[in-house]
């Protein structure tokens, strides 16, 4: 076991023991938010054929250059049909957007431009080739337009639709454990006794595990007992891909997760270099990975955004830009001196706002580790290296969290 590493080295150990990485067919429509395993390339040249980006008149602009000139017409060219008739000199085929482009024409004049006399039809405005949308001109037919971790949202996911993909290969999502251990916690809704206080932190950990496309899994809370605390993780290990825990990793005589660990378990690392989130350890419980996460609200959240997310992400292959994402580096002016921490990296809680081209950072409410007030006051983390204070007007990097 390494006792106090760096952040770095944490993920370093970390990802030594990954998350399994499963992959499954499904149908597109049932693959909204899904990450996909696989790169996908184009079934098909988009568009698949030269058509019109308006509605209006299939010509030849030879024919247009000079306002009024009059054109018979021969027919229409609708979306969804293939025969169209043929633009010879003279003539003008009507066209709307989307439809094929009729052999012979080479421009396309607007239907505002326009007016019909009976069988004949006056231009009164430009004709533009520009107003033809090119065969292959989005994508060519075998042209790779999504990478593999990219999650399905919205724009990737309709194109890979546009693409022609009815079925998709996706990372499969992982079942992660997600338990609260402490005496005094009672679950929000049900009446308190003196000394316990609401849990809260196993809804925030549940929530940023679906985030990151896992699926959790939350188990009553552990009221500090050792039996009820080893027979959850053998069921969460039997039943989960990994398990979070939260509390119970400190110095205390209570600290069961961290006793039961050294005792039962294996341990890859205990207490990482950081404030807020001094304590996490990581290891396994049999062959499954276990994070046992702070108790302190605020620092539980810090510590699965560091440490957790990335670990989820690299096991996965999510994308770096495009997959499933909590957080993204950003560089802050800062608007006020913000303290760091000695021999620790300091990710104190900073409100990000974008303001002439820049971010600027300023922090606002109390940081005490137990305020999770103080996380949704504020939307991102300072990375201040150990021995450093941020003072006003320089740019640190930070966390801005989505
Ligand atoms: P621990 O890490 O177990 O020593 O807990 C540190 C602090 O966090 C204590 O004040 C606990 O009451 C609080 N805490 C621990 N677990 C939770 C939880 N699940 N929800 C809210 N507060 C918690
Ligand atoms: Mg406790």
């Amino acid at each position: 076991m390494e006792m106090s590493v760096t952040l770095e080295r944490a993920l370093e150990i970390t990802s030594r023991k990954p998350l399994t990485r499963r992959t499954q067919l499904i149908p597109l429509v049932e693959a909204s938010g899904r990450v996909l395993a696989t790169e996908l390339s184009s079934k098909v040249d988009d568009p698949r054929f030269d058509n019109s980006a308006m509605d209006g008149w299939a010509v030849r602009e030879s024919d247009c250059m000079s306002p009024g000139s009059t054109l018979r017409i021969v027919g229409t060219s609708q979306a969804g049909t293939s025969e169209t008739p043929r633009v010879s000199q003279g003539e003008a085929c009507s066209i709307m957007t989307g439809a094929p482009l009729p052999e012979g024409a080479d421009a396309i004049v607007m239907v505002e431009d326009s007016e019909i006399q009976g069988n004949t039809v006056t231009i009164t405005g430009p004709a533009r080739p520009g107003y033809i949308r090119r065969r292959g001109e989005n994508l060519e037919e075998g042209q790779v337009a999504l990478e593999s971790g990219s999650v399905l949202a919205a724009a990737t996911f309709s194109l890979a639709a546009t693409m022609g993909h009815g079925v998709v290969k996706v990372v499969e999502r992982p079942r992660i454990a997600v338990i609260g251990v402490g005496d005094e916690l009672t679950p929000p809704g049900k009446p308190l006794t003196d000394g316990s206080i609401y849990e809260s932190n196993t809804f925030g950990l549940t929530s940023l595990v679906s985030k990151m496309g896992a699926i959790p899994k939350r188990y009553e809370l552990i009221y500090d007992s050792i039996d009820s605390l080893r027979n959850t993780l053998i069921d969460a290990s039997q039943t989960c891909d990994a398990i979070i825990t939260s509390g119970g990793v400190s110095m205390g005589k209570w600290d069961i997760v961290r006793g039961i660990m050294e005792d039962e378990g294996e341990i890859g690392f205990w207490r990482v270099l950081i404030r807020p989130g001094g304590p996490p350890l990581f290891g396994s419980w049999g062959e499954t990975p276990l994070f046992g996460l702070p108790g302190n609200p605020v620092s539980s959240l810090v510590v699965f955004h560091v440490l957790v997310a990335p670990w989820i992400s690299k096991s996965l292959g999510y994308h770096e830009d495009m997959g499933p994402m909590l957080s993204k580096k950003v560089s802050v002016r800062l608007e006020q001196d913000v303290a760091g921490a000695p021999r620790k990296l300091c990710l104190r809680r900073i409100r990000i706002r974008p303001e002439k081209g820049q971010l600027l950072a300023t922090t606002h409410t109390h940081q005490g580790s137990g305020n999770m007030h103080s996380m949704v006051a504020h939307n991102g983390l300072t990375l201040l290296p150990p021995d450093t204070d941020g003072k006003a007007g320089q740019t640190i990097e930070a966390l801005w969290l989505s």
